[in-house]
C-alpha cells in the first residue's frame, strides 16, 4: 500500500517536496501570514498563508502503478507546536481529478492530507491500521467506527542537497534520517464539535474501549493519548469517539523485547508521571496511556466551561492545572506525583463537566492504589536479591501493565460505563 517516490519532479519548498504554490512562480504574491507571536496568541490552529493561498496550492504525491495524484489544499486544520518531533500538519483537501465524478474512489468523501516527518524506520500508521482491519471481522467489526480511515499513504525521502542529507553526512549514525510521510484520510471532527458533557463522556469511553481492543488483539500500543488525538466521527446520525493518530504507536511485542525508541513519546501535559523522569527508559505500557487519558479528562473538565470555551480565570487550587501546558518535566513530575498520591483528592471540575467529578475521583483512587503497590513490588524484587526472605509472590509477579490489576481496563470500564447515573453505550 505504501508507495515510495523517487522519480517525481521536485519543484517545491525543500521542506514540503512536491508543493506547487503560486508564490514560487510569482514571489510578490507571497503573503507571510501571522508572525510567530501572533500565531502563539491566536486561538485554534495557526494559519499558514503559504498553504492556504487563496488561489490554492496543489500537492502531488505518488499513487498506484507509478501514477501520481494531485489534491487542492484548502485549510490547515492542525499544525503541531512541538519543536522536536514529527511536525504533523493536517490540511483539508479536495481531489483535483477531472470532474471528480463517480469514477473517482474519493468522490463524495471529506478528505484531509496529513503530512509528518518521522524517522525513516518508523512503522507507518497505515501498517498499524491495516493490521487492525484484518482482525476487525465479525464480532470485532464495531472497532472500525473508532479508528481512522486511511485511503492512501506514501513516503517521500528528502533529496540530495537538503539540510537533512548534509546533517547525515556530518553526523552519520548519530543523525536519524527523517522522511516526509503523507496520507489521505477521512476528515474527522474535533472534541469542540460536541455540545453536551454526556456526548463527551461517550467519546472518551469509546476511545478507551477501542484503545484496549487494539492493545489486546492486534497488540499495538498508541503512546500518545492527548485531546488532539481524540476525534469524533458522525455516521448515520450517531457520534463515535475515534482514537486517532497512530504515528507514535508500537507493536506490544517490540516493547517486551526492549525499548525500541530512544525517545519517550507523548504530549507533555498528558504524559504519565514516570515519563517526566530524565532516567526513565520505559517500556511504555498500557497503564501509561490510561494515565494520559486521566489527564485528558482532568484538564478539559477543570479548565473549560464547555467543549469550546476555556475558563477565563480558572480557580486557584493546590494543583493549578492551567500552567501544565507551559511547565517543564521537573515541575510536572512533582505536580502529577502529588496529585496521584494525595489523600481525599477532589477534582475542581467546572459546572458544565460536573458529571466527570466522580470518574476522576475514582480513577485517582485506583491509580493511587496501583502506584503504592508498584512501589511495594519494586521493594520486594530488590530485597529478594540482598536479604534472605520470601516476599509475597503476588508482588514478585506484579502485572506492570495494569498496576497489579488496580488500574486495569476492567476497573476503568467499571468507572466509565456510566455517566450521571445512566449507562453509556458499550460497543463490544
Ligand atoms: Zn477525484
Amino acid at each position: 500500500m505504501i508507495q515510495h517516490m523517487r522519480s517525481l519532479p521536485l519543484d517545491g519548498l525543500g521542506i514540503v517536496p512536491n508543493l506547487d504554490a503560486k508564490f514560487m512562480k510569482d514571489p510578490d504574491s507571497l503573503d507571510y501570514g501571522l508572525t510567530l507571536s501572533q500565531n502563539v496568541a491566536a486561538d485554534g490552529p495557526p494559519l499558514n498563508k503559504i498553504l492556504e493561498n487563496p488561489q490554492g496550492s496543489l500537492f502531488t504525491f505518488p499513487y498506484k502503478d507509478g501514477k501520481t495524484r494531485t489534491v487542492h489544499l484548502k485549510r490547515v486544520l492542525f499544525r503541531s507546536h512541538e519543536v522536536i518531533g514529527r511536525g504533523t500538519i493536517v490540511i483539508r483537501v479536495k481531489c483535483t481529478c477531472a470532474g471528480c465524478g463517480s469514477h473517482c474512489n474519493w468522490a463524495g468523501k471529506k478528505l484531509v492530507l496529513k503530512l509528518s516527518f518521522p524517522g525513516e524506520n518508523r512503522v507507518s500508521e497505515q501498517i498499524f491500521m491495516d493490521r487492525c482491519r484484518e482482525l476487525a471481522q465479525g464480532e470485532h467489526a464495531w472497532v472500525l467506527n473508532h479508528l481512522p480511515s486511511i485511503y492512501w499513504s506514501f513516503d517521500i525521502p528528502f533529496r540530495d542537497g537538503t539540510p537533512q542529507q548534509n546533517f547525515k553526512k556530518q553526523y552519520d549514525k548519530q543523525y536519524e534520517m527523517r522522511i516526509m510521510r503523507g496520507s489521505i484520510q477521512e476528515e474527522l471532527q474535533s472534541l469542540t464539535s460536541l455540545t453536551t458533557a454526556r456526548e463527551c463522556a461517550q467519546v472518551f469511553y469509546d476511545v478507551v474501549q477501542c484503545h484496549h481492543w487494539v492493545w489486546k488483539y492486534p497488540q499495538i500500543l498508541h503512546r500518545d493519548i492527548s485531546p488532539g488525538n481524540i476525534m469524533v466521527r458522525e455516521k448515520n446520525g450517531q457520534k463515535f469517539g475515534v482514537s486517532n493518530d497512530w504515528d507514535l504507536a508500537v507493536w506490544v511485542n517490540d516493547i517486551r523485547d526492549g525499548p525500541t525508541s530512544k525517545f519517550r513519546t507523548g504530549t507533555t501535559p498528558y504524559m504519565a508521571h514516570e515519563q517526566h523522569f530524565m532516567e526513565w527508559k520505559g517500556p511504555h505500557r498500557y497503564r501509561h496511556d490510561m494515565e494520559s487519558m486521566f489527564y485528558v479528562i482532568l484538564l478539559l473538565t477543570c479548565l473549560c466551561s464547555s467543549l469550546s470555551e476555556k475558563l477565563p480565570a480558572p480557580p486557584k487550587t493546590d494543583y493549578s492545572y492551567e500552567t501544565w501546558h507551559k511547565e517543564g518535566d521537573d515541575s510536572l513530575r512533582g505536580r502529577k506525583k502529588t496529585l496521584l498520591t494525595a489523600d481525599n483528592w477532589q477534582p475542581s471540575t467546572t459546572t458544565f463537566f460536573d458529571g466527570f467529578s466522580i470518574w476522576l475521583s475514582v480513577l485517582q483512587l485506583t491509580l493511587r492504589s496501583g502506584i503504592n503497590k508498584l512501589g511495594d513490588s519494586r521493594i520486594a524484587k530488590a530485597s529478594q536479591k540482598v536479604i534472605w526472605q520470601h516476599p509475597d509472590p503476588a508482588l514478585l509477579n506484579f502485572d506492570e501493565d495494569t498496576l497489579g490489576g488496580e488500574f486495569s481496563y476492567e476497573k476503568i470500564v467499571l468507572v466509565m460505563h456510566v455517566f450521571e447515573k445512566e449507562d453509556l453505550k458499550t460497543r463490544m
